[in-house]
């Protein structure tokens, strides 16, 4: 029997997507890459925006024809699953095996019988489960925290993936263990809030405690995704100061500037706060890479709102950032109390910010021109003749394909810069020391 997994949304969705597979090859499947092969296609959903909600709908639509045609078994996984949405989905197209984000160990049960089987709980031996490394995989993601304890007014992940809940550490010491034996030299750590880590359960480290633990298992790079910044707090950046392993890119979403719009969203922070972290953070890292996550147009949102917004984003100076329109989504307090903005109003405001964030990335790019950096080298890049990789900022960097012809770790020296890209040459062995990075 032969299965093929399509995933949508974000690194925990890629991390589950490979522990289902996992669960499946234990099974006796044969893992493929098309739906034509497959037998059983299951897809990974995202329920933050419309977008990915509809890309599913339309995926959905084409997986029932293909089983009228020829008797397909459709999974539907992940948050958008957890949902009445994502439940009336799943009777109008057929799909037979639908597990929310918290019943991903129900799948070898799902498969056993020709019934349909939904299942929606939280298991607690999701925590316990370790998948086996991915094949080849340089690079692994490690969930270290489920779930999320805040109540951000736009979003609907408190909904689909419940209350936070951390791993034991020893079991993610064990997984990052494994995937070290495996050859794996960059490990992200995940969670919606991973400064959060241990809180829930008397007797675990706390986050900075868990990266002090991570940085000395002899991994060359270890990251983390994503930290909150109401408790962004100075004993983990300390850590990350102390810990050489822990790269220094900081991913601190801040979602607006205005305090207004913070108080609508319910982000338990304030400029003043997130400033205040920011320059904690420069005090302490000089060296380091800083991105944000930012929503435009959310309701209510004036024009002197969003000019925060933007003049946050010069304050900071931020080296990248991702960018979204507010998508209303059913089941959220935004979405029940308050009035979305004209397409028109936001998109437009999307543009700006994105003007702004491409000049910031280029002048930040330019930084590093001259400099050598530490490239984990993937694959081909788009540009012929390059491959691409990424530096221990998370900038994508592009060398010449002859220069680095197998995957892996290179020093390079930056040569030229663009708002999105940094473009080099390898100068040095295949060493997995951490480089300093240079002062933003
Ligand atoms: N837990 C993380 C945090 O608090 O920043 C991020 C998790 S969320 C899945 C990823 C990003 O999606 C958020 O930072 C936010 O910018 C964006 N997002 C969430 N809900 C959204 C919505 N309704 N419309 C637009 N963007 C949204
Ligand atoms: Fe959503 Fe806020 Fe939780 Fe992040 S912290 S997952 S944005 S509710």
């Amino acid at each position: 029997m032969r299965a093929h997994i399509i995933t949508f949304g974000c690194q925990m969705n890629e991390y589950d997507s490979h522990l289902v597979a996992s669960e499946l090859v234990s099974l006796g499947w044969e893992l493929v890459e098309s739906v034509e092969e497959a037998d059983f296609v299951l897809v990974n959903t995202c329920a933050v925006r419309g977008k990915p909600v509809e890309k599913v709908r339309s995926l959905l639509g084409q997986l029932r024809k293909e089983k009228e045609r020829r008797g397909l078994l459709i999974g539907l996984m992940g948050c958008l699953a957890q949902l009445d949405e994502g439940q009336q989905m799943a009777r109008k197209f057929g799909v037979d095996v639908l597990l929310g984000p918290g019943a991903l160990t129900s799948l070898p049960e799902a498969l056993k019988g020709n019934e349909r089987f939904w299942d929606l709980t939280f298991k607690e031996d999701l925590l316990d489960y370790i998948p086996p490394p991915p094949k080849g995989a340089l690079s692994a993601h490690v969930t270290i925290i489920r779930g999320c304890n805040h109540h951000c007014t736009y979003c609907i992940v408190p909904t689909t993936r419940g209350p936070e809940v951390s791993r034991h550490p020893d079991l993610i010491l064990k997984e990052i263990e494994q995937l070290k034996a495996a050859g794996v030299v960059e490990i992200t750590l995940l969670g919606q809030n991973v400064n959060s880590y241990g809180k829930d359960q008397p007797g675990f480290p706390s986050f900075a405690e868990l990266l002090r633990l991570v940085g000395r298992m002899g991994i060359p790079r270890v990251r983390f995704l994503t930290s909150h910044p109401v408790n962004f707090t100075d004993d983990i950046i300390q850590a990350i100061a102390e810990t050489p392993a822990i790269t220094r890119y900081i991913h601190l979403p801040v979602q607006s500037g205005s305090d207004r719009v913070l108080r609508r969203m319910a982000r338990e922070y304030r400029r003043a706060h997130y400033l205040e972290r920011i320059r904690r953070i420069r005090e302490v890292l000089p060296d380091a890479v800083l991105s944000t996550d930012i929503i435009v147009g959310f309701p209510g949102e004036t024009e002197e709102d969003f000019q925060e917004t933007l003049s946050l984003y010069d304050e900071v100076g931020y080296d990248q950032a991702y960018m979204f329109i507010y998508s209303p989504r059913p089941g959220t307090p935004a979405y029940k109390h308050f009035q979305d903005l004209p397409r028109e109003v936001k998109v437009e405001r999307l543009q700006r910010l994105i003007e702004k964030q491409k000049e910031w990335s280029y002048r930040r790019n330019l930084e590093w021109v001259g400099k050598t950096v530490e490239v984990l080298v993937r694959g081909v890049a788009k540009e012929e003749g390059y491959v691409q990789g990424h530096d221990r900022g998370n900038h994508p960097v592009l060398v010449p394909a002859h220069q680095a012809p197998t995957p892996g770790l290179y020093q390079v020296v930056v040569k030229q810069a663009t708002p999105h890209l940094l473009f080099g040459e390898v100068v040095g062995a295949r060493e997995p020391a951490p480089i300093p990075l240079p002062v933003a």
